[in-house]
């Protein structure tokens, strides 16, 4: 059975953006089902890292739904503010994951540590974990990661989260800039999802 390459699975994640996201990463012939099909709210983050939040999603869903799970944990690490957000960059958006909010929060917790930082290369970096959970507990994990430094200003209005602040090396818009095949082609999410595509 689990050898079988995986036909259809739970995305286990409430948010539209990575919903959307990791759909798009998956190829078209698999059965996706969402955590809104079954009206199942996330489990708290508890772990500590990438890796023991992203099993925490995936072991979860596919526990209530008996579905093989799909999660991932993902965030962006600023290097002037000792790697945060981190694990926390959803938390920073506030209950409502308001992400003017966490991008406000960003800004100001930079200018905390220097005034001068907009006249810098702040460099960051977006890890993605994924995690598949199988309801035979079968698990397996990949992570990706895009290094890029933080705009000055909020640019572009696609993606979802801090796109508007990351600019990718290499580039010099913003993702949120970017068109969505732009930003798969590169992005942290698509980098961790490539080595795990033979599952599928
Ligand atoms: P979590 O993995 O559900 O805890 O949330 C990860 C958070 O990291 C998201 O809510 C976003 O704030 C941020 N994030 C992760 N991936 C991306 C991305 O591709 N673009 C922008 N923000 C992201």
């Amino acid at each position: 059975m689990e050898n079988k390459k995986i036909s259809k699975i739970l995305i286990g994640t409430n948010n539209n953006g990575k919903l959307r996201e990791i759909s798009n990463l998956l190829p078209k012939n698999i059965i996706v089902y969402s955590t809104k099909d079954f009206n199942l709210k996330s489990p708290n983050e508890t772990g500590k890292t990438f890796k023991a939040n992203a099993l925490i999603k995936a072991k979860y869903f596919s526990k209530k739904t008996k579905l093989i799970c799909l999660a991932d944990d993902s965030g962006l690490e600023i290097d002037l503010l000792n790697k945060k957000p981190g694990i926390f960059s959803a938390r920073w958006g506030g209950k409502k994951n308001n992400f003017n909010i966490a991008i406000k929060k960003v800004f100001k917790n930079l200018s905390k540590k220097d005034l001068k930082w907009e006249e810098k290369k702040i460099k960051c970096r977006f890890v993605c974990v994924l995690a598949i959970y199988w309801p035979s507990g079968k698990k397996i994990f990949s992570k990706g990661i895009i290094e890029g430094i933080i705009s000055k200003k909020k640019r572009g209005t696609r993606g979802f989260g801090y796109d508007p602040i990351f600019i990718p090396n290499g580039y010099k818009k913003t993702f949120a800039e970017l068109s969505p095949k732009k930003k798969y082609k590169i992005d942290h999410r698509s980098k961790a999802f490539r080595k795990i595509k033979r599952f599928f």
